[in-house]
């Protein structure tokens, strides 16, 4: 799909948004920046536009985006918070995920209630749930499209919202060095600075809030990472006992598995985090010449071409049994180089 101002689904949106008074705002369990920033953004597009906002999530906020919660400000589910919040709305914008059982526990009270449902996302694996959904995967960030829709709209961007659309598209390009960086991307950021945003200052927010036992944590990991299919496959594993040692949650992981694409003639890095026994993470990353999207789209969840993930039930062993032939054949398939065929270094460290 590409680049889509004016579109049919886009001229919808703007409509659905014109004809709905008070808004809900949501966005996919364990929100990320992107989630966070462009739930921001919208909320206050809609608010000067003189409508009633609300935004509730399933997941708490890492600690690293808290700052910009508080602009929105971001409420977290209780059930009878989500009660009230669906009973006073007359429409739910569902940002950063097409996906129905992504929202967590508003899946439930939305299933009750008679409430017109917009869906603004950019990943592949989508079920379209909205009555108007604006699902375009070409898009780096659903950053980048809550911006694009500002703008059609007329609408003047303030100096927070920038700061928020650059949380968005910053955290969800890899600060701006994954495949989906694009000239569109880019020139976004550019205008974002030029409407006030410190590019350093956001990226100190978000990059300097970790405690000291995350990056333990990380070390830990990082020290035992197996290398596999000759060089070109990274596997790590985090544990029950690690998270509870070094007093952490499943969103601290955030960042780990992206660490190990430095390493020379890596295409994939794979990562089981157990969050609590029986429960494993899956967090599946390419370095751009293989689509692993489709690994954890079999098992039931999904992302992007570059950059996926599924939640498993059973072991870590079961997880990997399940993941990592399909992952190892989607490696085979790539064109082998001379590089490639050469004995890979420091495999089996
Ligand atoms: P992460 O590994 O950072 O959790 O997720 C990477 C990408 O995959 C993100 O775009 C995220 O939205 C998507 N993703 C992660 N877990 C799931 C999942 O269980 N289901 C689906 N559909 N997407 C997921
Ligand atoms: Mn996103």
């Amino acid at each position: 799909m590409s680049h889509a101002p004016g579109s049919p689904e886009r001229a919808a949106l703007h409509a659905f948004l014109g004809r709905h008074q008070r808004f809900l705002l949501t966005t996919h369990v364990n929100p990320d920046g992107d989630a966070i920033g462009s739930e921001v953004a919208f909320a206050r597009w809609l608010r000067a536009a003189g409508k009633t906002v609300r935004i509730l999530n399933d997941s708490p906020t890492p600690r690293a985006f808290e700052w910009l919660a508080e602009e929105g400000p971001v409420e977290l589910y209780s059930e009878s918070l989500a009660e009230t919040r669906f009973a006073e709305a007359d429409a739910l914008v569902v940002i950063d995920t097409g996906n129905q059982q992504r929202i967590g526990r508003l899946a439930e009270p939305l299933a009750r209630h008679a409430i017109a449902v917009a869906v603004v996302d950019h990943h592949v694996t989508h079920d379209g749930f909205g009555q108007v959904n604006v699902i375009e995967p070409a898009a780096a960030a659903a950053a980048v499209l809550v911006y694009e829709l500002i703008r059609e709209a007329g609408v003047a961007i303030d100096e927070v919202s920038a700061m928020a659309l650059y949380v968005g598209l910053a955290t969800d390009t890899g600060n701006f060095r994954y495949s989906n960086t694009d000239s569109r991307a880019l020139r976004m950021a550019a205008d974002l600075v030029e409407l006030g945003v410190d590019a350093s200052e956001v990226t100190s927010r978000v990059h300097q809030s970790a405690p000291p036992g995350r990056l333990r944590f990380f070390g830990e990991a990082l020290a035992a990472l197996e290398m596999r299919h000759g060089g070109q496959l990274v596997v790590l594993e985090a544990t029950p006992e690690q998270f509870q040692r070094h007093g952490l949650s499943g969103a601290d992981t955030e960042g780990l598995v992206d660490l190990p694409r430095a390493i020379e003639g890596v295409e994939a890095v794979a990562l089981f985090s157990e969050v609590e026994p029986g429960r494993v993470k899956v967090s599946l990353r390419s370095t751009g010449r293989v689509n692993i999207d489709g690994v954890c789209a079999r098992l039931g969840g999904g992302g992007h071409p570059h950059a996926a993930g599924v939640m498993l039930r059973g072991t870590r062993e079961q997880a990997r049994a399940r993941v990592l032939p399909d992952l190892e054949r989607v490696l085979d398939e790539l064109p082998a180089t001379a590089a490639e065929k050469a004995p890979a270094r420091g495999a089996g460290a």
